[in-house]
């Protein structure tokens, strides 16, 4: 009978540990990797134009879906 006991008490004390392991992973805030890069993250997607003052692709976002330069460059 003492067996019986001790043996309840470990599937309670796993259950009890691996509850609690559960419910602060779940509490932990979700490390969701932005999809915002370091350069441009446009909506409708990066103007295509060169830029005339720096020589490379301009860093504007276009304003409507579609478009290929923004308004700058229109
Ligand atoms: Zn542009």
């Amino acid at each position: 009978m003492k067996k019986l006991t001790s043996l309840i008490a470990l599937v309670a004390l796993i259950t009890l540990t691996s509850f609690i392991s559960l419910s602060s992973a779940e509490g932990k805030p979700n490390e969701t990797k932005s999809i915002e890069s370091t350069s441009v993250a446009c909506t409708h997607g990066q103007c295509t134009a060169i830029a005339a003052s720096t020589g490379k692709t301009c860093k504007h976002c276009v304003s409507n879906e579609g478009d290929l330069y923004c308004w700058q460059h229109k």
